[in-house]
């Protein structure tokens, strides 16, 4: 058996003018650029799907993540990885990821756009293994550690009453667990907004704070002890993303878990993190690394005695459903990120996708990533 096929397709999902927003936001004050390009992502799903074939005609479809310039992912497919793909056996997965990665390696292109597109054909593969041999991937990864994954839902803004509100609604949900999204607010606003939150849900409900890489050490440290008073459990991305010290001087100074590393794609980015003791729990992004990388580096971690939470952020079904299958399978498994308010806009490409229940994914015995593709919606969305 031979791969026939490796076809790239970059897909344009626009939001339903009346569905609730991601983000709860206030004011219609005239935006800059880069505030009207962030905008625009946030109102739309893009990213890169990755359909495989074999000559038996068995079919895989993956997800190589990229929000803002899908193409690029498609390009560097159909110009580089799938000349390298095409006639091998489809079960020689790491042996496929290694080649691709040592084909540019010399080059530079240790991370970024080309791992993207690396992950996306890893899942393609993962997926159509499955299909074949009607399994679940988390089987073909190593087996079944757990038969539910907590979740918990990603909300944000910058009105401390808005955001209170959506926390609200999530908590009618089902989700017992949410992760406030709060750029570029200062210290005090953040407290003011997880005060509203915290206030609202109650005790019970666990919180995170993702700063967005927006604090020097010395603020990320003076919010995060604030927020330890509001039982936070995890302060995210507080600061640069190139400074592992930094990082693990905030680490060092505080209590609650530093959540980092969804920019990382390699065990060796994450081997420097890891040896600097940067963060308390790990955020590899699936669609960024693939499930062969995320597995290595998941076992890096866990020698570090560090939790993984898979990062889900801009990605797809195909890019949640691998991170499921991923949370199924590792021993330091946390918990899983959810975009529930764009789940139904982000799974308008398939018929069959895994839906969050009481604000848990159960881990199931369908084949490969547990997704009906609809193809034809697929190539409705191409860009
Ligand atoms: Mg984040």
């Amino acid at each position: 058996m031979k791969i026939k096929s490796v076809e790239a397709i970059a897909i344009c999902i626009d939001a339903d003018p009346d569905s609730p927003s991601l983000m709860a936001r206030g004011g219609s004050a005239q935006l800059s650029p880069v505030d009207a390009l962030r905008m625009r992502n946030f109102a739309r799903h893009q990213t890169c799907l990755v359909r495989i074939e074999t000559d038996t005609g068995a079919v895989g479809w993956g997800e190589g993540q990229e929000a803002t310039a899908p193409r690029v992912i498609r390009t560097i497919i159909e110009d580089i990885c799938a000349p390298m793909v095409i006639g091998r056996n489809p079960f020689d997965i790491e042996a496929i990821w290694a080649d691709q990665y040592q084909f540019l390696r010399e080059a530079g292109h240790l991370t970024g756009f080309y791992i993207d597109a690396l992950a996306g054909i890893d899942l393609a593969l993962y997926d159509l293994i499955g299909n074949l041999t009607d399994q679940p991937v988390h089987r073909l990864l190593g087996g079944r550690m757990r038969d539910r994954l907590k979740a918990y839902a990603g909300i944000g803004g910058g009105d401390p009453d808005a955001t209170a509100e959506m926390a609200a609604d999530h908590v009618t949900d089902g989700f017992r667990a949410l992760k406030l999204h709060i750029s570029r607010q200062s210290n005090d606003r953040c407290v003011e907004i997880v005060r509203a939150v915290r206030a609202r849900v109650g005790e019970d409900v666990e919180l995170m704070v993702d700063v967005h890489i927006g604090k020097d050490v010395s603020e990320a440290i003076k919010l995060g002890r604030r927020l330890e008073d509001l039982n936070v459990q995890w302060l995210e991305s507080p600061t640069a993303p190139e400074d592992p010290y930094g990082s693990a001087d905030i680490a060092r100074a505080l209590d609650l878990q530093i959540a980092s590393g969804e920019w990382l794609r390699t065990a060796w980015q994450w081997r420097e993190f890891l040896e600097a003791h940067a963060l308390d729990v790990a955020m590899p992004d699936i669609s960024r690394s693939g499930l062969t990388e995320s597995k290595r580096i998941a076992q890096l971690c866990d020698t570090y005695n560090i939790p993984v939470t898979p990062h889900v952020g801009r990605g797809g079904t195909m890019a949640l459903a691998a991170s499921i299958q991923f949370g199924a399978t590792v021993p330091n498994f946390q918990i899983i990120e959810h975009m529930h308010r764009v789940h139904e806009q982000r799974s308008k490409i398939c018929t069959v996708y895994p839906s969050p229940v009481d604000g848990e994914f159960l881990v199931t015995d369908t084949p490969g990533m547990g997704v009906t593709i609809d193809e034809d919606a697929v190539r409705g969305y191409a860009i």
